[in-house]
């Protein structure tokens, strides 16, 4: 699931083969770029900077031009290596389902030397000025970002007590406002790691709790940012009805429960005898 550690996963390795570079080649295969015409407007402009804030990419390219990319539930980043490497080293996807796209159904391909940086299945991926992307409400109020070397958690407890104190803490902390980078997966490690109770409202939660969440959160996140494996960190994700490890390791017995959660109903996995 494209969450914020797939994206900063995905900035580290494209960043090295586009950062301080005027790209070979930029194309935009999809038939939606018909006339937007990005090849020409950002022809012979080095990328300044690749950088993931949350869950959104940005290219920054000379002249003040950005590319900002978000995939939700359904796009993905790429990087092949064209030239022959030992599988597993050159070409591993990035997000959900980069493996077995060819490049012509991508909806951005830039190129420098052997190396491609691919984006599929959008869905947000749009060009904008450097101001717009100061602007732009949906990346200007963003909170702090859980994967920032330094995590302001002034402000996001701050957001949090803002926000409304009857929404359950695990929809909360869904909330890009509050803070940026934390999705389903990560919302349902994070509450059973710190044992807290995801159906809990989030006023009733103490700013130790969500603090705990948060710190048995964010080094997770860290790691899977850095190799850009997630699925070694579901422990309850996706295990409804099988016994709780943790239960289990203190002789008792409990399921993993599952329900859907909030505006977006969201699978939520629990268990209902340690997380408290
Ligand atoms: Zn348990």
């Amino acid at each position: 699931m494209p969450e914020g550690d797939t994206i900063h996963f995905a900035a580290n390795r494209i960043r090295p083969v586009l950062e301080g570079h005027v790209p070979d080649a930029l194309e935009t295969p999809h038939p939606r770029f018909g006339r937007d015409r990005w090849p020409e407007r950002l022809s012979g402009r080095a990328v300044r900077a690749v950088d993931a804030y949350g869950k959104h990419l940005f290219l920054r390219f000379e002249g003040g031009l950005t590319i900002h990319s978000h995939l939700r539930m359904t796009g993905s980043w790429r990087v092949l290596t064209q030239a022959a490497s030992p599988p597993g080293t050159g070409d591993r996807g990035v997000g959900g389902m980069g493996y077995h796209h060819s490049p012509r159904s991508a909806w951005l391909r830039v190129r420098r030397d052997e190396r491609e940086v691919l984006q599929f299945n959008g869905p947000v991926l749009e060009l904008m000025t450097d101001s717009r992307t100061r602007l732009d409400p949906r990346i200007a109020g963003l909170g702090p970002d859980i994967l920032a070397p330094e995590l302001d958690t002034a402000r996001v407890l701050r957001r949090l007590r803002e926000d409304d104190p009857t929404r359950t803490i695990g929809d909360a902390l869904l909330d890009q406002r509050t803070i940026a980078g934390i999705g389903n997966v990560w919302k349902v490690e994070g509450c059973f790691a710190a044992g807290i109770d995801p159906w809990r409202p989030a006023g009733e939660v103490s700013d130790e709790e969500v603090l705990a969440i948060l710190a048995e959160t964010r080094p997770r996140m860290q790691r899977s940012a850095a190799d850009g494996i997630q699925d070694r960190f579901k422990v309850v994700y996706g295990k409804a009805g099988r016994p709780c490890p943790r239960c289990l390791q203190d002789g008792r017995s409990s399921l993993v429960k599952v329900r859907g959660q909030g505006d977006g109903n969201r699978p939520t996995y629990w268990c209902p005898a340690c997380q408290a």
